[in-house]
């Protein structure tokens, strides 16, 4: 039922403005009135001193409501936000480019990527991983990222181009100024998406997140509003593919009359020492509560320099103090996308399993054959940490000449 303001009764008090949490009543002429940006929530109907808010069966906000949904048929193509730091192409953009283009061909649409502060060469990187057109604006006031120039032009080109469908990275770059753009034009934005396809019946897009502390995985939908926004951690889609003789369109974008209110001075990168390069290593030999302590770490971390790769870990492991919080993997640590993961004492938690799942191969070694670990597991060994490990880095020695 559509809510509307019975304007004989109202007196203009404002009391309601605030209770919207949609910012869909607005005062005209001394009068409260309900836009179609109302989600028929009910908030306002008990904040009203007068009772000058109600629900009524026909109206036109309903009709308007209808309109805005007629025109979802404007909205078409899958746009992704390229991102760049200091003129390199940030490699989530691939990865964003490999989702949508998977996403703008079920859609039978074209997928489009917008790329500020670099030029023409990055945009055409940006074609042979998949982009059909590419917005491009090299003014150099954009090589800094700032959120006000930033959210301008992106709003304005969807505004535009009037996409279906925007991805952006979930960086510190897109999680600051996404959600301004989509306040901006009005619409959702479901962050830190897992995984995203379109329902076959509607053509929405479905957005997967971890829900309720990663208990649950909920599925998000856009029903009301256009475009359906996501950001995507990097590491969790896989890249498209490098096609070197791809060619596409380039659309020059200007940022003239652009005026910021912000001004960036200076930028001062962090230096931290104990970094681990969990993102770009290709085996992760990655230890839970299982591992029992320091020690079993140590035995993980001589795994690990006999292959060449890094150790990651479980939050739980990280809770105990048996290893530094740059090692965790998962919902609230890193996501990693290595050749192979050796899970070794890990029991499979779904806020674990966010973070490695798109592993290429997952090897789970666990004393508990049912553990969860096992259902995504390419491989799994039953059986006891201390006794397979060792076993392994003396095979793995042995064929390595060490
Ligand atoms: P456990 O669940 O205790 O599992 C230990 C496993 O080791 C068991 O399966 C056991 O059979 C096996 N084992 C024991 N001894 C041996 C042995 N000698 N040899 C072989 N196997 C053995 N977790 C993360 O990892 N990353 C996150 O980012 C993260 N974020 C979270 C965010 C929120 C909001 C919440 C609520 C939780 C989060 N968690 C996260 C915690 C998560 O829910 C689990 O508690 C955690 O992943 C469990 O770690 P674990 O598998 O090491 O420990």
């Amino acid at each position: 039922m559509p809510i509307v303001v019975k304007t004989n009764i109202c007196t203009g008090c404002e009391t309601c403005l605030e209770s919207c949490p949609y910012d869909a009543i607005i005062m005209k002429e001394g009068k409260a009135v309900i836009n179609e940006y109302c989600n028929e929530c009910m908030t306002c109907l008990s904040v009203c001193p007068e009772g000058a808010i109600i629900e009524t069966a026909d109206s036109s906000l309903r009709k308007q409501k209808e309109l805005t949904k007629a025109k979802f048929t404007d909205y078409r193509d899958v746009l992704v936000f390229a991102e760049q730091r200091d003129g390199e192409i940030a490699t989530v953009s691939f990865e964003l480019l490999g989702a949508g283009r998977r996403l703008a061909d079920k859609l039978d649409a074209g997928l489009f990527a917008v790329l500020l502060g670099a030029g023409e060469d990055e945009a055409n990187e940006l074609i042979k991983w998949g982009a059909d057109k590419v917005f491009v604006c090299s003014d150099t006031t954009l090589k800094q990222f700032n959120d006000d120039l930033y959210a301008h032009i992106l709003s304005e080109l969807i505004q535009e181009q009037k996409p279906s469908i925007v991805l952006a990275g979930a960086t510190p770059i897109g999680r600051s100024f996404i959600p301004r753009v989509a306040a901006r034009i009005r619409t959702g934005l479901t962050a830190d998406c897992t995984s995203l396809e379109i329902e076959s019946e509607t053509g929405s897009l479905l957005q997967v997140r971890p829900a309720f502390g990663g208990n649950i995985m909920a599925t998000i939908v856009c029903p009301d509003y256009r475009p359906q926004m996501a950001t995507v951690r990097p590491r969790v889609m896989k890249k498209g593919e490098y096609q070197k003789d791809r060619s596409g369109e380039i659309v020059n974008i200007s940022a003239d009359n652009m005026e910021s209110r912000t001004k960036v001075l200076e930028t001062v990168k962090e230096v931290s020492g104990i970094s681990v390069n969990l993102h770009e290593a290709d085996f992760i030999i990655a230890g839970g509560r299982g591992a029992g302590g320091e020690k079993g770490f140590k035995m993980l971390e001589e795994l690990a320099e006999v292959l060449n790769g890094v150790v990651g870990a479980s939050r739980a492991a990280v809770d105990e103090g048996w290893v530094a919080y740059s090692h965790q993997v998962g919902q609230t640590g890193k996501t990693v996308n290595p050749k192979i993961y050796i899970a070794c004492g890990i029991s499979g938690a779904v806020q674990h399993l966010v973070g490695m799942q798109s592993s290429d191969m997952i090897i789970a070694i666990n004393k508990n054959p049912d553990a969860p670990i096992f259902n995504i597991a390419t491989y799994g060994i039953v059986g006891d940490i201390f006794e397979i490990v060792p076993l392994l880095i003396k095979k793995i020695k042995e064929a390595k000449g060490l």
